[in-house]
């Protein structure tokens, strides 16, 4: 998986993404923080204030109750005591002092029933003289009518032994002769109202609060001195109280306001690292992140489910070369008019970001391939002609999401969607553009199945070698003019366990070429075929040269000539045996390496062949600086010959160089008998091809040679 991604999307390393995934996960936790820290902060503070709050009422109260009530309960037990006092020595200053107006009690005795009493009380006891609420407002309620307004004259009733103080005040007054005058309205709210007594008190000419209360003290007689008490608050109490209470319910209003201010603070800095964290480097528009976050969101929504979503990979194919010709940071403005220019062309619930170095990622939604095409091809020749001075190229893969299959076989549902995996797929897609010049390719399964076929190779190549699964084959080389057997091309073959047929390399060679696997695998082929051929020399037979590949990859290796020649010195094997073939293509790489590890070979007594020569790009150049032996004439001189004679000229003249510059030359891919007498006839060393021999088992080509 991880060279697989390497290899289709190599501007952006495995390392890089998973950077991306850390820093994703640290954002999200820092959200989460933020907004955990500003509640958990708010209820501890909101609970913390709370609790001080009722625990300043709650205490103050309590002292309140505490202090007021001692200082009643000492008032009354000194009323007690002196109560005893006036007893025992029957004195009347005492008796005085005792009766004294603000002292109102009541003396029972163990069956309660009233000795003595001073002062208008309105206690219900049982026994003796007894002051009986119910029947009194039984009484003042049968003498008057409920619709009368005004007063009421009520005779018979004797005020002063029988009236509470507290209705006395609000609605009865003295009549004439022992009467009473009751305020009809008065009276029936006092009625109604089921705590008159209470209610009455807290009109007190103060302006405080008086609730009366009674408090017994039992005599030293085992009578009681029941006094009454009174509860007194205080205006100036209260508004002690309600100062208290505002400050702390300011307090915590200040405490709730900073926090909402902190809050906010908090969720800009949010919104600004947020902000940071899906900004691109490059164009300071959108990033991959941002994009990856935004299109699982979008492809979620349920009102998108029944809409079609494609995921493109645009490729700005010129960049690097602008880059070199112009600056890095011209090259970047242009990846930034890119971005402006395709996020115009987007509608509602599409994407674009930058992905890395000229790559960018989008989504667009589409109704069906045909007009999708369109769509991407007209955004594709806008962006080819961004800048009024260049014309520029783009490769653009996509992949539509509906295709997601699933390893079972069936759709990826929506949720299930990786954008990254399809991204990845837009990408495979783009990366089987090969020319430079603007195309469009859609994915499809085949490069699925490519793609997964690289990465079964990759995983299988290091047992292969371990398990010596590649086999020589070798293919002879013969003189067109005797057809007498000259040398051999050793080739591989990939017998894998689990493969039914060989597996040609072809299917192999490219990928190790790229992963770099392939010196592993020259080393292993010059193993083997110096291994045979001493083998075969031990045996009496008459050895030809053969020919083994040397992929470029090689080459950056300084002590490649060594490394060849110790390979062969340990099989034991004449090095006039081994010859080296390298592809044309190595000889673009770094010249003079090149040319110090021929020179090397050479003098170690080893033949170095130009293999493919003719091939794409021929250079004449490297022929006239590189000392080789062997020109291979790529089999592309042999195929599809007009028939006009032009190609045998080409062969002749490239024989005919070859001579002068002092090489022998080969013919590969000769696959028809005609041929062979024109090579012969040109002077053509060898002839490699199907018209002699395919690739063979080494002991079919041991037969041969002997
Ligand atoms: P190449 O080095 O140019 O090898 C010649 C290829 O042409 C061989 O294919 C051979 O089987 C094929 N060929 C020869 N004569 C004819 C003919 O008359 N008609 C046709 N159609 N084909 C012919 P092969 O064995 O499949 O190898 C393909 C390529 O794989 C080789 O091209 C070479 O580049 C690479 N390769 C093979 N073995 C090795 C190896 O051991 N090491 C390296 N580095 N590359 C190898
Ligand atoms: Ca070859
Ligand atoms: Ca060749």
């Amino acid at each position: 998986m991880l060279l697989k991604r390497i290899i289709i999307r190599e501007e952006k390393t495995e390392e890089t993404e998973k950077m991306a995934n850390i820093k994703e996960q640290k954002l999200r936790k820092l959200k989460k923080v933020f907004m955990g820290g500003s509640i958990i902060g708010f209820l501890i503070v909101g609970t913390l204030a709370s609790i001080a709050l009722a625990a300043m009422v709650g205490s103050f109260f309590y002292y309140m109750m505490d202090s007021k009530l001692n200082y009643e309960y000492e008032r009354v037990s000194r009323l007690a005591s002196l109560y005893e006092i006036t007893n025992e020595h029957d004195n009347d200053d005492i008796l005085k002092l005792l009766n004294n107006d603000n002292n109102v009690y009541i003396v029972v005795d163990k069956d309660d029933r009233i000795i003595t009493e001073h002062g208008k009380n309105t206690c219900d006891l049982e026994g003796g003289k007894t002051i009986d609420s119910q029947k009194l407002k039984q009484q003042i309620k049968d003498e008057i009518d409920e619709d009368i307004e005004g007063t009421v004259n009520i005779s018979g009733i004797d005020l002063h032994e029988t009236i509470y103080p507290d209705t006395e005040r609000n609605f009865v007054s003295a009549g004439d002769n022992g009467s009473m005058n009751v305020d009809v309205k008065s009276f029936m709210a006092w009625l109604k109202s089921d705590h008159y007594e209470a209610l009455n008190d807290f009109e007190n000419e103060g302006k405080n609060i008086d609730l009366p209360f009674w408090i017994p003290v039992t005599l030293s007689n085992g009578d009681r001195l029941i006094g009454k008490a009174y509860f007194v608050i205080y205006i100036r109490d209260i508004i002690v109280m309600a100062l208290l209470a505002s400050a702390i319910v300011l307090m915590l209003i200040a405490v709730l306001i900073i926090m909402i201010i902190n809050a906010r603070k908090m969720h800009k800095s949010r919104k600004r690292m947020t902000e940071v964290f899906y900004m691109d480097e490059v164009t300071g528009k959108h990033n991959w992140m941002w994009f990856i976050t935004n299109a699982e969101q979008i492809l979620k929504k349920k009102k998108n489910a029944s809409k079609k979503y494609a995921v493109l990979d645009i490729v700005f194919v010129n960049y690097r070369n602008f880059c070199v010709c112009h600056s890095v940071s011209e090259g970047e403005q242009m990846l930034c008019k890119v971005d402006e220019l395709i996020q115009k062309r987007l509608q509602k619930d599409e994407l674009i970001a930058h992905y890395a170095s000229a790559n960018f990622a989008a989504m667009l939604r589409y109704e069906d391939r045909d007009k999708l095409e369109q769509r991407v091809k007209s955004i594709v020749s806008e962006l080819e002609h961004i800048d009024s001075d260049h014309r520029f190229n783009f490769h653009v893969g996509i992949f539509r999401i509906g295709e997601s299959i699933a390893e079972n076989g069936k759709p990826i549902k929506r949720r299930d969607i990786d954008i990254d995996r399809e991204y990845n797929n837009a990408c495979t897609a783009r990366a089987s553009l090969t020319s430079d010049d603007t195309a469009i390719a859609f994915f499809d399964e085949e490069m699925v199945k490519e793609q997964k076929w690289i990465d079964s190779v990759q995983e299988r190549q290091k047992r292969a070698i371990d398990n010596e699964e590649f086999l020589v084959y070798y293919q002879p080389k013969y003189d067109p003019k005797t057809d007498e057997l000259r040398g051999a091309e050793a080739l591989i073959r990939w017998k894998a366990p689990e493969e039914e047929n060989m597996i040609s390399p072809g299917r192999f060679i490219p990928i190790f070429e790229k992963n770099g696997f392939i010196t592993e695998i020259d080393h292993y082929m010059l193993r083997h075929v110096a291994k045979d051929q001493k083998a075969w020399l031990d045996a009496g037979c008459k050895c030809v040269p053969i020919s083994v590949n040397v992929s470029r990859a090689h080459f950056i290796e300084s002590d490649l000539a060594e490394q060849i020649r110790d390979i062969v010195d340990s099989a034991g094997t004449p090095h006039d045996l081994i010859e080296i073939e390298l592809t044309e293509s190595a000889f673009f790489d770094d010249k003079n390496a090149m040319i110090s590890t021929i020179k090397k070979l050479k003098d170690y007594g080893f033949a170095v062949s130009m293999d493919d020569f003719g091939a794409g790009y021929s250079s004449l150049n490297s022929l006239k600086e590189m000392p080789l032996d062997v020109l291979k004439l790529d089999a592309d001189f042999f195929r599809n010959d007009e028939g006009d004679g032009r190609g045998q000229i080409v062969v002749a003249e490239a024989i005919k160089l070859a001579k002068n510059l002092n090489m022998r030359t080969v013919a590969e891919g000769v696959e028809v008998r005609e041929q062979v007498e024109f090579l012969a006839s040109q002077g053509c060393d060898m002839i490699q091809g199907y018209v002699y021999d395919k690739p063979m088992p080494k002991e079919s080509f041991a037969r041969k040679m002997a």
